[in-house]
């Protein structure tokens, strides 16, 4: 078969399952085209992390449906996430979920070789200095934050249990990426490229080795040792991993080698904290940000979700004071999405929309006065990345 890949997912982990389907399809005899035109079947990376990123998924599928003559294979999150919304022709579409996707393209591919066997240690050269600058060189071009770095996939999957989580929903089981193979990888990716900045990624990177008999410092100590310049980025720390290791992680910022940290906490309120389970308090969250501040350390950026069912004006007052006292320098906010399995659908108190909205746009107008990046719903950086994401 002639097949055409297109991956919609707004994260930089999930390259690591497209080069996986890649390898997977080539070698069994399936011809990649760079067309659509051209294909017997598209097999679509979906994602639903955001209400607009899932809308445009939902999107993305009916234009392939409607513009060629192909199956559309839709993968990735959005099956798992947002399955009321998958109601497609099933003679013209084959849902192939991220959890399910062994048996399911193995059955839609007919391989010799089962999917089951192609794993890879996925790392990715840094492709700029300035993902900002690229752009603008580069129009049309998709670049983000992390393409400022070597990038490396150290795990999969989250063991923590937010009531509000969508993505726990599409994750399969929690898996580390074993160390002498992410210590060799990187030793490879940075004797090559020359570049010692590189980002962790992971769903929850601070839960790292749980699975195999390590954890998350014992990663860091080993990396360091690739050279002496190592720099890393931290990508989904959850703050309750920050806590864990919170000795660990002064040594690391001491010795100069954390070059940028992502902490989401998604709210400054103790009662809409606890309501999320999150595992950790606004005193938590003011302790350790205040720690970074202390320490002069500026490179760190966080996530927030506005409209969680209970939100009041002063929970949600309390999350732009949190904001605003301790500057990270950029937050991604998402506007609360409801997923019909997820925890927090069962509760109380749901925010309406006008509210919801009208607080987005106060806290994208805040931050931006204070010199803060906000990536929010229907913003114009959002909006330019999802126009970025689904370019054939
Ligand atoms: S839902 Fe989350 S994990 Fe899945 S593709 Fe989107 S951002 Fe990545």
């Amino acid at each position: 078969m002639k097949v055409y890949i297109k991956g919609l997912n707004a994260c930089a982990m999930r390259r690591e399952k497209l080069v996986q389907y890649r390898e997977f399809l080539a070698a069994n005899d399936h011809t990649l085209v760079e067309s659509p035109e051209v294909s017997d079947a598209i097999l679509l990376w979906t994602c639903a992390f955001r209400a607009d990123h899932r809308d445009s998924s939902l999107e993305q599928i009916r234009y392939y449906l409607d513009n060629y003559n192909a199956k559309v294979v839709v993968t990735g999150c959005l099956p798992d996430i947002a399955p009321e919304s998958i109601d497609f022709n099933p003679d013209r579409v084959v849902v192939a979920n991220w959890k399910e996707d062994i048996k399911k393209l193995d059955d839609a591919f007919l391989p010799g070789r089962s999917l089951a066997t192609f794993r890879v240690v996925y790392t990715e050269e840094r492709l700029c200095e300035d993902a900002a600058l690229y752009r603008r060189s580069n129009p049309g071009k998709d670049a983000t934050f992390h393409d400022q770095f070597n990038k490396i996939l150290v795990s999969e999957g989250c063991n923590f249990k937010c009531s509000y989580c969508s993505e726990r929903l599409a994750f399969p089981l929690y898996r580390s990426i074993p160390l002498e193979e992410l210590y060799a990888e990187c030793l490879k990716k940075c004797h090559e490229t020359g570049v010692y900045d590189v980002i962790l990624l992971a769903d929850s990177l601070g839960q790292y080795g749980n699975d195999i008999g390590t954890d998350f410092p014992s990663l860091i100590r080993k990396l360091a040792t690739v050279h002496p310049n190592m720099r890393f980025a931290f990508n989904n720390l959850h703050l309750s991993s920050f806590l864990e290791f919170i000795g660990e992680m002064k040594s690391f910022i001491a010795d100069g080698l954390i070059k940028h940290l992502n902490l989401p906490i998604q709210s400054g309120s103790d009662k809409i904290l606890r309501r999320m389970n999150r595992l950790y308090t606004k005193g938590d969250v003011e302790m350790v940000f205040g720690l970074l501040n202390s320490l002069g350390f500026k490179a760190f950026d966080t996530h927030i979700l506005v409209g969680f069912p209970g939100e009041t004006e002063a929970d949600f007052d309390e999350t732009l004071d949190i904001l605003t006292r301790y500057r990270p320098q950029y937050a991604l906010v998402s506007k609360y999405m409801e997923s019909l399995n997820a925890p927090s659908a069962k509760l109380s108190d749901k925010v309406d929309d006008e509210t919801v909205w009208r607080r987005l746009r106060r806290i994208e107008n805040l931050l931006s006065d204070a010199g803060i990046i906000c990536n929010c719903d229907g913003s114009e950086l959002s909006t330019n990345r999802i126009a970025r994401l689904k370019q054939v």
